[in-house]
C-alpha cells in the first residue's frame, strides 16, 4: 500500500524539483505583472524650481501608461523610466492651468519630430479640452505635416463620471473646487483592486470624501488654505474622513520654501502614514 501511495507523490516531487524554478519564476513575474506603479513626475505646485518640477504623473500598468496633466515636457523623463514614447497614448489632463498643461505643445512637437504613428488620446473636461485645441492652433499644428492622430475626449461634469477604462485600470472622476472647472481622479487597479485617489487642485469639499474612500493610496494636494487650495492639515481631515489607508502630499510650495514640516501638520489630522511626494518616487497599488 506505502509504495503505491509513494509512487505518484514521488513523481510529483521530482517533477515539481525540475521545473520549479521555472515555476517560481512565472508566479513571481504573475505577482509584479499584477501591481501597478504610480510614478510622480513633479511635485511642485505652481511656482516649480530645479528639483521639483510642476505636479504631474503617471501610471504603469500592465498594457501601457497613463498620463496624469503635462505642465512640463514629460517626454525625456517617460524615456528614463523606460518607457518606449510611442506606448504612451492616453493623457488625461485635470484642468487649464499652467503648470498642468503648458507642456502639451512641446511635448505633441517632440513626439511629432521623433516620427511618431502611434494614436494619442487626451481626456478632460470641456473647458480643459477645448482651450487645449486653441493652444494648439494657436501653433498652427494643422499645418505640420503627417502629423499623428490626436483625438479629445470630453469628460462630462459630474461626480463619478467616467473618464478612461482599459486592460489595467478604471478610472472616474469628480468635479472639485478651483478656480476653473477642474477634476480629481480615482483611479482603480482592475487587477488587484487597490484604489488610488488624486484630489488635485481643490480647497475642502464634502465631494472628496466619495472620490477618496478607502483609497490605498490618497494624494492629495497641500498648496496652502485656500480659496481654491488645500493646506497638509486640511488634506489629512480628508484622509481621515475618507478611511484613506495612506496620505501622499503633493503641489506643495517649493520656491524659498521648506516643505518638510507639511508632514507634521497632516499627521495632525490623520493618524495613517503620511509621506512627501518628490520627484520620481514610485508607488505599488
Ligand atoms: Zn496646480
Amino acid at each position: 500500500m506505502m509504495d503505491e501511495y509513494n509512487g505518484p507523490l514521488l513523481d510529483a516531487a521530482v517533477h515539481v524539483y525540475f521545473i520549479g524554478e521555472r515555476h517560481l519564476f512565472t508566479w513571481f513575474a504573475f505577482i509584479e505583472a499584477s501591481m501597478a506603479r504610480v510614478v510622480i513626475l513633479g511635485s511642485a505646485a505652481a511656482v516649480s524650481d530645479a528639483e521639483h518640477d510642476n505636479t504631474h504623473f503617471v501610471l504603469i500598468g500592465d498594457h501601457g501608461p497613463v498620463l496624469i496633466d503635462a505642465g512640463s515636457n514629460p517626454l525625456g523623463k517617460i524615456k528614463d523610466l523606460g518607457i518606449d514614447d510611442e506606448a504612451l497614448q492616453d493623457i488625461i489632463l485635470t484642468h487649464f492651468h499652467p503648470d498642468h498643461v503648458s507642456g502639451v505643445p512641446n511635448m505633441l512637437m517632440h513626439m511629432w519630430l521623433l516620427g511618431r504613428h502611434a494614436p494619442l488620446r487626451f481626456y478632460g473636461l470641456h473647458h480643459c479640452v477645448n482651450r487645449t485645441e486653441d493652444m494648439m492652433m494657436a501653433f498652427s499644428w494643422d499645418t505640420w505635416p503627417n502629423f499623428f492622430p490626436v483625438t479629445f475626449h470630453r469628460v462630462r461634469e459630474r461626480d463619478n463620471t467616467p473618464v478612461l477604462e482599459n486592460e489595467d485600470f478604471r478610472i472616474t472622476a469628480w468635479p472639485v473646487k478651483h478656480f476653473v472647472p477642474t477634476i480629481g481622479l480615482r483611479i482603480e487597479n482592475k487587477v488587484t483592486g487597490n484604489v488610488l485617489a488624486y484630489s488635485c487642485d481643490t480647497e475642502p469639499i464634502p465631494e472628496l470624501f466619495e472620490l477618496c474612500r478607502d483609497a490605498d493610496i490618497l494624494i492629495h494636494e497641500a498648496a496652502g488654505v485656500g480659496p481654491g487650495h488645500s493646506s497638509a492639515r486640511q488634506a489629512g481631515e480628508i484622509a481621515s474622513e475618507s478611511r484613506a489607508k495612506s496620505l501622499y502630499l503633493i503641489h506643495y510650495q517649493v520656491w524659498n520654501a521648506d516643505p518638510a514640516p507639511l508632514v507634521a501638520e497632516a499627521r495632525e489630522t490623520f493618524d495613517g502614514p503620511v509621506h512627501l511626494s518628490k520627484d520620481f518616487d514610485e508607488y505599488e497599488f
